[in-house]
């Protein structure tokens, strides 16, 4: 059982305390509470590169300023460690996330599932508190399916999943059917690239739809 959960994340999710009868948020951060993309933009200007917009991925799209080439996945790969370590603590809140899970913490419990690295954890951690919002962490490790399952594992009360990305949605589907999946993402040039994700339930538009759409299901019972 929960054989997918990385070695590094089971302790976190043991330090959890999970009412089993209160509703769960279980929340992204980049692209769902953070403006992951706006704070990519301007750090890579910094390093002579830019994204060019033209798919729903960042291998292939990150391109010299210079050549108009694209960065080699790897080099993709520990820039985005630089990013994390030097923007993650910073990154702009979304417009209304605080607000939305304040709203929804008076319903539900709250936790923030997060493929950050777990070495820039705590980061993350002053971002969502000088945000705002401050919920536990998850530092994730891969896919999120198992771990989405571990924590609704005897929950007798809805669940809800918010992600930007499809395949988590593909994953939590797989493990944990029974979990509602929100498929948002923030930023509107990104969203314009992708429709709803297959496996996710609705694909919404806003941190006011998403937590009126939470609070409705929990408030009437209904999925
Ligand atoms: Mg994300």
């Amino acid at each position: 059982m929960f054989t997918g959960i990385h070695d590094d994340v089971r302790p976190q999710l043991e330090t959890l305390r999970i009412d089993k009868d209160r509703p769960l948020v279980i929340t992204d951060a980049d692209e769902v509470l953070f403006n992951f993309m706006v704070g990519l933009e301007e750090f890579l200007g910094t390093r002579e590169l830019y994204f060019d917009w033209s798919s729903f991925a960042l291998t292939g799209n990150i391109r010299r300023i210079t050549s108009r080439e694209p960065i080699e996945q790897q080099e993709v790969g520990g820039l985005l460690m630089d990013f994390f370590d030097q923007r993650c603590a910073d990154l702009p809140a979304v417009d209304g996330a605080a607000e939305g899970l304040a709203s929804l913490s008076g319903h539900a419990q709250i936790v923030v599932l997060s493929n950050v690295p777990p070495k820039y954890a705590e980061k993350r951690r002053a971002g969502l508190l000088s945000g705002g919002m401050d919920f536990p962490l998850i530092a994730n490790i891969g896919s999120k399916g198992e771990v989405v399952r571990f924590l609704t594992d005897g929950l007798e009360a809805p669940a809800f999943f918010i992600d930007d990305i499809p395949h988590n949605h593909s994953s939590v589907n797989k493990h944990a059917a029974h979990v509602q999946r929100l498929h948002y993402i923030a930023d509107a040039r990104l969203s314009k690239l992708l429709g709803p994700a297959e496996h996710s339930h609705t694909r919404l538009h806003s941190w006011p739809e998403i937590s009126d759409h939470i609070i409705r299901h929990i408030t009437t019972g209904g999925f």
